[in-house]
């Protein structure tokens, strides 16, 4: 394992503003990534990803309800200048942790920020934190008062990094709360709604004859996991995808919806199979990743009549995903 780094206070100032060390500069390098990170991104890796989603909504304010230690890192991003005014901190302190007494004031807070404002929010997002989770804190019923005192619409907003690995992690229930803001209206049989979960389309869905009618000319098909790589990136013991062209089964779900050209990706590497599936009109593209990683030539060689010198990637995912997820760049064990 690496060792950590890490630099006084003294030393930060000595080296400016300007000369930040690398490690402390997330766009300098992959900061770690757990499959929750769709889920929740945190302040510290400059994420901010719960406060930004619920700020979405143009013209919305945040109040976070917080200790110091969460809210001090969390209220900085009013320091980006497109959440400026925009953020607001209502601080706990220990009699509010033990009592609870915080929830009182919290109408009251956003009364009088909604007071303070030129302009009134479209929607005031109350952000709480893992103190509240473990609480037990009915935000909901909060966020109703608050709407009575102010007659603006309130949402909670919920930062809880203790539930992000669970079933309803804080990016989830941010996009709930969001969507609760939409006015049902009346369902119209010939309207897809895209809004929501990519959820997985339905195999006679009418979408794809719509996105034709739309102008799309192609459909590049494939499968995608990114709570478990493994099953967008396969590997050679994958249960389900360990053969050849794993996801062409996808392939010809959708070709029997449109006559577009698909691009078939998986498990390409044998040149004689991805002829084959593309003389047998099966594909009419094939799109490699891991194979090109394996051999950047792999094109060149197979049009100078040296298949047999291509390496072919063995999908062992050793140093391409996997060094992807080691913060190590991708790689391939061909490389020398
Ligand atoms: S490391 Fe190379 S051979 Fe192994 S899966 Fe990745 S690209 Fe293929």
């Amino acid at each position: 394992m690496k060792k950590a780094y890490f630099c006084t206070a003294e030393e930060l100032e000595q080296r400016g503003k300007d000369n930040l060390p690398k490690q402390f500069q997330s766009g300098e390098h992959l900061i770690y990534s757990s499959p929750a990170t769709l889920a929740f991104n945190s302040p510290g890796a400059e994420g901010f990803g719960v406060k930004r989603a619920g700020l979405a909504v143009p013209g919305s304010i945040m109040l976070i309800v917080a200790p110091g230690c969460c809210g001090r890192n969390t209220s900085m991003i009013s320091s980006m200048k497109e959440y400026n005014n925009r953020f607001f901190y209502l601080c706990m302190d220990e009699t509010d942790i033990v009592t609870g007494r915080h929830l009182k004031k919290i109408p009251k807070a956003v009364a009088s920020i909604c007071e303070s404002l030129e302009k009134k929010p479209s929607v005031v997002m109350i952000c709480i934190t893992c103190v509240d989770a473990l609480l037990g804190t009915d935000m909901e019923r909060i966020c109703r008062k608050s709407e009575e005192k102010t007659g603006l619409p309130v949402r909670p907003c919920c930062m809880y990094a203790l539930t992000r690995e669970g079933r309803k992690p804080p990016m989830v229930h941010v996009r709930q709360s969001l969507y609760s803001l939409l006015e049902p209206k009346k369902k119209k049989g010939n309207v897809v709604n895209l809004l929501g979960f990519f959820s997985p389309l339905m195999d006679d869905c009418e979408l794809y004859g719509m996105l034709e009618k739309a102008g799309v000319t192609s459909f590049h098909v494939t499968l995608a996991n990114h709570s478990d790589l493994e099953n967008t990136i396969p590997p050679k013991n994958h249960p389900y995808f360990s053969e050849p062209g794993c996801f062409l089964k996808f392939c010809d779900e959708v070709r029997q919806y449109t006559n577009l050209p698909i691009c078939g990706v998986g498990g390409l590497t044998d040149p004689d199979f991805v002829e084959k599936q593309l003389a047998d009109g099966r594909i009419q593209c094939a799109a490699m990743s891991r194979q090109l990683l394996a051999d950047p030539d792999w094109v060149n060689k197979l049009k100078d009549g040296h298949a047999d010198q291509i390496h072919r990637c063995v999908r062992c995912n050793k140093k391409c995903l996997g060094g992807l997820m080691q913060h190590q760049g991708t790689h391939c064990i061909y490389e020398k």
